[in-house]
């Protein structure tokens, strides 16, 4: 039952993938497609993050760990709005339905370590283990 004005709920989820999408999950590393990776963080993100804003909306940004570690800057401005909350979406936007599950623990160990040294908000993908909890 929807509570007083409000008739359906929305998640608003991003893949800020950069660069990882290609090189991650497709094994592509020339130009053409890391520049479309670059486009992610040059343009795209600025302008999700102006719709965000225009709206006042929080989302749920999903970041492989590899470029919360090569976009630093761009990681702390999604973190800095306050009203986000930023995923694990692998360290290499990988499958982990590909790796052994001790790669993907420890893929999601390493990230965990990184995001520990970020203001972020971590949420556990929901294929890791409570062993990768940030507690564990
Ligand atoms: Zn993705």
């Amino acid at each position: 039952m929807w509570k007083g004005r409000y008739q359906c709920a929305v998640t608003l989820s991003v893949d800020f993938d950069a660069e990882s999408l290609w090189s991650g999950t497709f094994r592509l590393t020339t130009p053409s497609p890391l520049s479309r990776g670059d486009y992610d963080v040059r343009a795209a993100l600025p302008r999700i993050h102006a719709l965000l804003d225009k709206h006042d909306l929080p989302a749920t940004f999903m970041v492989p760990a590899q470029v919360a570690e090569e976009h630093p800057e761009a990681c702390a401005e999604i973190a800095g709005r306050g009203k986000h909350e930023v995923g694990y979406h692998g360290y290499y936007h990988e499958s982990v339905l590909e790796l052994p599950i001790e790669e993907a623990h420890r893929h999601a160990r390493r990230a965990l370590r990184l995001h520990r040294e970020r203001p972020q908000r971590l949420v556990r993908h929901p294929l890791i283990s409570s062993a990768c909890s940030p507690e564990g």
